[in-house]
């Protein structure tokens, strides 16, 4: 089984679509010569030690900006989607159609989100 970063590239670009390309976080997308431009982002990652899944339920559509904050910790996700450590935003934005799953959710708090 493969765990790479492209393993599931159609629950990445499905999640990605349901926002329209846009950040859960702050709304933003990336218009380029291709189209408009988000990244499929792991809550509880892939691969060694975290050995996430590679489903919908665990990937966020993220702007690179917040996809990197949001990989080295600097702000997690309650269960509500309430935003913590990061103060301009209130809560994620989560479409209806879209199930994250909040166990991985909690993983990233617990295991990735740094107190600060
Ligand atoms: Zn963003």
């Amino acid at each position: 089984m493969t765990t790479g970063a492209h393993a599931n590239q159609d629950a990445s670009r499905h999640v990605k679509e349901l926002y329209n390309f846009e950040c859960q976080v702050c709304g933003q997308t990336l218009v380029t010569p291709e189209g408009r431009y988000s990244e499929a982002v792991h809550v509880r990652p892939l691969g060694e030690p975290h050995n996430g899944p590679d489903s919908e339920d665990n990937l966020l559509s993220l702007c690179p900006n917040h996809r990197v904050m949001f990989d080295h910790g600097t702000f997690g996700i309650g269960d509500d989607y309430k935003l913590i450590g990061i103060r301009l935003y209130g809560r994620l934005r989560v479409n209806p159609e879209h199930k994250l799953n909040a166990e991985n959710l909690r993983y990233h708090r617990e295991h990735i989100l740094k107190e600060s």
